[in-house]
């Protein structure tokens, strides 16, 4: 069992009165990790932590904060057997799931500590004469970042990475589902040397979630919010930030659309397919969540995507490394079965999988799919992929964009001007012709549409999440006044 502790300004933290809250391991019910249950008033003593860390850490020339991020970079990829375990324990993802978060998580330690020299400004052309005019790039202030479990490495560390690149002091929210993991990162940080209160974490109990958060929003020093999660909550964070007129990055929920139009190499898309719905047991916010394939390709898209997804590996993670290791708890699986239920209740068929008796579930594709089936448009976060078919392009995008979310879309045609054209008239943040929908890279600008959220992370995307723009002149001659 792991126990933990949160991190307020570089000094390890109990919550007040020592009170604790347990995660489980979604396989046994055994318990896998023991963290602090922050009150408001805790997490308000880290907001304070980072407050008082500011000047400091906003005053450091680029290339200090840069050599502390690429070594926190090495220092997290270094723990890679560390999350593999702790993952499987608190999440029971897989192994090649688990490394490929410490590796990309790495890589966005990499791509911030580049970022520290590109929080730049520009000279504007003014009307006064002898103003020198520039838009100036500076840091926001206290960040507090709120990541989920599903791809806890990633999404933890894109939280604050950023954030710090740019001179700010963070507050990391972890996870109820996986306090450890997240806090497996903190420890790579303060082992890389960032100054005390820097960076500082708080974890709490499921049912105090909204007075914490709440305390820290409305916390003075906090100037932004990012908040990774459902669409579900993300609205009570808009609504939170609202009252105290905080600008927040929200990443939310998705159902993205695989559109395989009827030139497709078929091959190609069922690779992509396969990918795209199954890596981490579909639990991730670009997974396929609706095939939407051309009538006329659809049988040998149907057959050789289910002759696929039947092989893929799946077990205990613990055991072994597999594609399909337990999903993160029991209501994922009756929300999937659920689903199930609905779709062949009202006429769709089953290729493969099916319902699940436990968190080990199969991947499961369902054929026939209609928009008066309950899948079609909710998130299953699960293995339980829908297969829609159309009749032409305008079907296609009809349908692609007929969900209230926007994250990602993939476009497979061997028409590939024909591909930018349907992917330019689909709804979403993300867009790939001839790739996966889930796909990312540290530099890229990460975000959604449409009840999938607001603004970007990523690259330049996130200095600007990260930063205030300025407006700063220096009069260099004299100045003429009307009176
Ligand atoms: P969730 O929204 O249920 O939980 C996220 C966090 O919200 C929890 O840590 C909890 O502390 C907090 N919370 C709960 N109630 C709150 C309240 N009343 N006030 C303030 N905070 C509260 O999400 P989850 O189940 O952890 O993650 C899965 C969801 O995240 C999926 O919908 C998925 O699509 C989405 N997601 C999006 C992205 C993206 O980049 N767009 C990435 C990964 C996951």
């Amino acid at each position: 069992m792991n126990d933990i502790q949160m991190l307020i300004a570089g000094a390890s933290a109990n919550a007040t009165g020592d009170k604790t809250f347990e995660r489980k391991n979604p396989m046994d019910g055994t318990v896998a990790t023991r963290a602090p249950a922050a009150s408001p008033e805790d997490a308000v003593r880290a907001v304070e932590a980072a407050a008082a860390a500011l000047p400091a850490w906003s005053a450091l020339g680029p290339g200090e904060r840069r050599a502390l991020l690429q070594k926190a970079a090495v220092a997290l990829e270094a723990k890679t057997p560390e999350f593999v375990a702790i993952m499987a324990a608190e999440t029971g993802s897989g192994a090649p799931w688990a490394g490929f978060n410490a590796h990309l998580a790495a890589g966005i330690l990499q791509e911030a500590a580049a970022l520290t020299t590109q929080v730049s400004g520009e000279v504007i052309p003014s009307d006064v004469p002898g103003s020198l005019a520039m838009g100036v790039r500076v840091p926001a202030g206290v960040v507090l970042g709120m990541a989920p479990w599903n791809a806890p490495i990633i999404l933890g560390v894109r939280a604050i990475a950023t954030p710090l690149a740019c001179g700010n002091t963070v507050v990391l929210k972890g996870s109820e589902l996986c306090p450890a993991t997240h806090g497996l990162i903190i420890q790579a940080l303060q082992e890389a040397g960032l100054p005390p209160g820097v960076v500082n974490f708080v974890t709490n109990a499921p049912e105090d979630a909204g007075a914490v958060v709440e305390a820290m929003i409305a916390h003075p020093a906090v100037r932004r919010v990012n908040f990774t999660g459902s669409t579900k909550v993300g609205r009570i964070i808009a609504q939170t930030c609202a009252k105290y007129l905080k600008p927040a990055v929200l990443e939310l929920g998705g159902k993205a659309p695989m559109v395989v139009l009827d030139d497709a190499d078929v091959e190609a898309a069922v690779n992509g397919a396969i990918f795209g719905a199954f890596a981490n047991s579909g639990q991730i916010c670009m997974s396929t969540e609706r095939f939407v394939v051309d009538e006329s390709v659809a049988d040998n898209f149907v057959n050789k995507l289910a002759a696929r997804a039947v092989g893929l590996p799946l077990g205990d993670p613990r055991k072994g490394p597999v594609v399909l290791g337990s999903v993160v708890d029991q209501s994922t699986v009756d929300r999937c079965n659920a689903l199930i239920d609905d779709a062949l209740a009202k006429g769709a068929t089953l290729v493969c999988g099916g319902k699940a008796d436990s968190t080990l579930m199969a991947a499961t594709v369902l054929d026939h799919v209609t928009a008066d089936m309950r899948i079609y448009h909710e998130e299953s976060f699960g293995p339980v992929k829908p297969v829609v078919r159309v009749k032409g392009e305008e079907e296609a995008i009809a349908c692609a964009n007929d969900n209230p979310y926007g994250l990602s879309a993939a476009v497979f045609t061997r028409d590939v001007a024909r591909g930018f054209r349907v992917a330019g008239r689909i709804e979403s943040g993300i867009c790939h012709v001839n790739g996966p929908t889930v796909h990312d890279e540290a530099q890229m600008p990460f975000g959604g549409v449409k009840d999938s959220g607001w603004g970007r992370f990523g690259g330049k995307a996130g200095i600007e999440a990260f930063t205030e723009l300025r407006w700063m002149t220096l009069q260099m001659a004299p100045r003429h006044y009307p009176f």
